[in-house]
C-alpha cells in the first residue's frame, strides 16, 4: 500500500514538474502579437488607403494607436473617416469617445 502511494506521489510530482516546465517555457517563447478585438473592429471600418495622412505609416498602425489610447483619435484624425458620418459614428462607438471632426 505504501509502495503504491509512493509511486502515485512520484508520478504526481513528475506531472507537476512537467506542468511548471511547460508554463515557464511557453512564457519565455516570443509571442505572436494578436490583434485585439477593438483593433479588428476599427480595421473593419477604416478606409485602408494607407495614405499616412493621419500621421501613421498605415491604417493598421493608426488603428492600433487609437485602440490603445482613444484620446489619440481626437488629435490625429483620418480625413476619410471624418468625412463619413456613418463610419465616424461607428468609430466613436468602438472607442467610447466623441470625436469633433472640426477640431
Ligand atoms: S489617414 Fe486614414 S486611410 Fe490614411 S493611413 Fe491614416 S487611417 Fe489609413
Amino acid at each position: 500500500m505504501t509502495n503504491r502511494l509512493t509511486i502515485i506521489l512520484i508520478f504526481a510530482a513528475i506531472a507537476l514538474f512537467l506542468g511548471i516546465l511547460i508554463v515557464v517555457t511557453s512564457s519565455l517563447l516570443p509571442k505572436k502579437k494578436e490583434k485585439s478585438k477593438k483593433v479588428q473592429d476599427i480595421l473593419k471600418i477604416i478606409p485602408n488607403k494607407n495614405c499616412g495622412a493621419c500621421g501613421y505609416t498605415n491604417c493598421e498602425k493608426y488603428a492600433e494607436a487609437i485602440a490603445e489610447n482613444p484620446e489619440v483619435a481626437l488629435k490625429d484624425k483620418c480625413p476619410f473617416m471624418m468625412s463619413d458620418k456613418e463610419k465616424l459614428s461607428e468609430l466613436e462607438k468602438i472607442l467610447g469617445v466623441k470625436i469633433n471632426k472640426n477640431k
